[in-house]
């Protein structure tokens, strides 16, 4: 078993990446007349991700929607394998990312760069049907049917090409990365910054997501949380210490090993996940450094600004 029932309208799955559990999640929103699926993980889950439709009782044919929050590995990168299991499927993107969804060769090579052997381990992304591809514009909403609505937030910093969706039905939020890394058992969350990342874009995607005052969070890395609009809140409040240790150290000009662990003392949440980063590969070389380093450019960036 490795899926979990959140409502009548609502299932996670753990996809599980090379074995690694609830790092990745995909989530199953059913309404009465159309079915969507948010996050499709990288290509090496999109098996799990299949056996967890047959799990809940969902058949491919009847998924009408995949909705991916933005076009990283991590996200999307299943979406074009997943696509040719799913015949009726199609994939809700974001305009600036969809040209590398259809022909992802360059988003591939990018990730190989920035992710190496992890990129590796997720596997090669298939391109995706140009005639299968939605790219809504923000505030737009698909009518699953029922009390079942999901609206588009335009929600950019993480990356250029980010989206959140907002479930009427439960007033909750996919949030993608725009709201941190969440680990449950250790109720803390990092930022998700790595570089080009945008402080004031990020921040600004926050307040538009504290607006609708959400009941919960639905984080792609990890789970559901209830008091969203805390939970966004707390991530504003954790931006901001970053951003305090972050543009300090980069005027005195210190390495990014010693921002790193400036960061590790005084954020509090950072600490508590400090070991449990520090044992999987993925968290440590694709998550955490990664963070810090989008943080220490966008500083870099705007002292010469
Ligand atoms: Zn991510």
């Amino acid at each position: 078993m490795h899926t979990k029932r959140l409502s009548d309208h609502l299932h996670i799955i753990d996809l599980k990446p090379t074995g690694l559990e609830n790092f990745i999640a995909s989530y199953v929103l059913k309404g009465e007349k159309a079915t969507a699926i948010i996050e499709t993980g990288p290509t090496c889950s999109i098996p799990n991700l299949l056996s967890g439709l047959e799990e809940i009782g969902i058949r491919n044919e009847d998924v009408d929607y995949i909705m991916v929050s933005h076009i990283h590995i991590d996200h999307a990168g299943g979406s074009g394998t997943l696509m040719r299991h799913l015949p009726n499927a199609r994939l809700i993107v974001h305009l600036r990312g969809a040209p590398h969804m259809i022909r992802p060769d360059k988003l591939w090579e990018q990730s190989k760069l920035v992710l190496g052997k992890v990129a590796i381990a997720y596997q090669e992304i298939e391109p995706v049907p140009e005639n299968r591809v939605i790219t809504p514009s923000d505030g737009a909403v698909f009518d699953l049917g029922g009390s079942v609505h999901v609206k588009v937030l335009e929600t950019l910093g993480h990356a250029s090409h980010h989206l959140a969706y907002y479930d009427t039905d439960s007033q909750g939020i996919f949030q993608g990365d725009a709201a941190g890394i969440y680990f449950p058992k250790l109720d803390a969350t990092i930022p998700t910054a790595p570089a080009p990342f945008n402080l004031e874009m990020t921040l600004a995607s926050l307040h538009k997501m504290t607006q609708l005052q959400p009941k919960r969070l639905y984080y792609t890395h990890y789970g559901p949380v209830e008091n969203g609009l805390e939970r966004l809140k707390r991530y504003e409040a954790q931006l901001h210490l970053w951003a305090n240790v972050v543009s300090e150290a980069v005027k005195r000009g210190d390495t990014l090993e010693s921002t790193y662990q400036q960061i590790l003392e005084k954020d509090p949440q950072m600490k508590a996940t400090a070991d449990f980063i520090a044992k999987h590969l993925v968290l440590r070389e694709g998550v955490a450094l990664q963070n810090v380093h989008g943080y220490v450019e966008y500083f870099k960036k705007k002292s010469l600004a």
